[in-house]
């Protein structure tokens, strides 16, 4: 049997869940948890790069960061719907690895597929729940797994978070981890197309968001994430 995960992180492209919660993942990591990433297309439409090249830049980003298991359904880019058949393969996912927390993209976002991916893992996440769903895995019938939360993480849009983590001490992996995607990001030189994302503005953002973040919450760094439901605490002395 697979093994069980801690934290199942879903993104539409390789590289959103980098760039959306990087730092709070190798600090989970580091915290012993064991964390896996479904990466929901090839991001084969990207200006940038190509498929086999955003696969090898996705393996090399897990290593980075220290991740379990990773995964790629290959939807299509783009075009991937919010329906049946791409909810079962996300279910799939969810009961193969039995996370309790679900990280997926941003509820809304510059990218259409970004808030379009945010839906489908969240709904997907309530139906693996469901016993009478029956899904099957190399032929062999899966059990129901519901996470118990599923947190959003933000992306290119300045949206408000409901939480932040402090990854002071961790910025540096997610950076490094960001750029591994060297076809995508900023790289001086490059003879490719310019996009919003090839900005060295762009990659300045990575940092001074997290930077402002973790000023408000008076750290160094911080991630941002909203949530679907009240954020539930066992007590008040476990908020820092
Ligand atoms: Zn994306």
């Amino acid at each position: 049997m697979t093994m069980k995960l801690d934290i199942l992180a879903f993104g539409a492209h390789p590289d959103d869940v980098e760039l959306g919660c990087g730092a709070t993942l190798a600090k989970e990591i580091s915290l012993s948890k064991k964390v896996g990433i479904i990466d929901l297309t090839r991001g084969e439409l990207g200006t940038r790069g190509s498929a086999e090249i955003r696969d090898q830049e996705a393996a090399a980003a897990a290593k980075i960061l220290g991740i379990t298991a990773r995964e790629n359904l290959r939807f299509r880019d783009g075009f991937f719907t919010n329906d049946e058949y791409h909810q079962l393969e996300v279910i799939k996912m969810i009961r193969k690895y039995r996370p309790e927390i679900v990280l997926c993209n941003a509820i809304d976002d510059r990218h259409i597929d970004h808030g379009k991916a945010s839906k489908l893992v969240s709904e997907a996440a309530f139906l693996s729940g469901l016993r009478r769903i029956e899904t099957t895995i190399d032929g062999i019938p899966q059990d129901a797994w519901r996470p118990k939360v599923v947190y959003h993480y933000i992306q290119w849009k300045n949206i408000e978070p409901d939480f932040v983590v402090d990854v002071t001490g961790f910025i540096d992996s997610k950076i490094e981890a960001v750029l591994a995607y060297s076809s995508q990001f900023y790289e001086p030189g490059s003879q490719e197309p310019i996009t919003p994302i090839t900005s060295k503005n762009f990659l300045d953002s990575i940092t001074y968001r997290a930077q402002d973040l973790g000023r408000l919450i008076g750290t160094d760094f911080a991630e941002g994430f909203t949530v679907e439901r009240y954020l539930a605490v066992n007590s008040l002395d476990n908020l820092i």
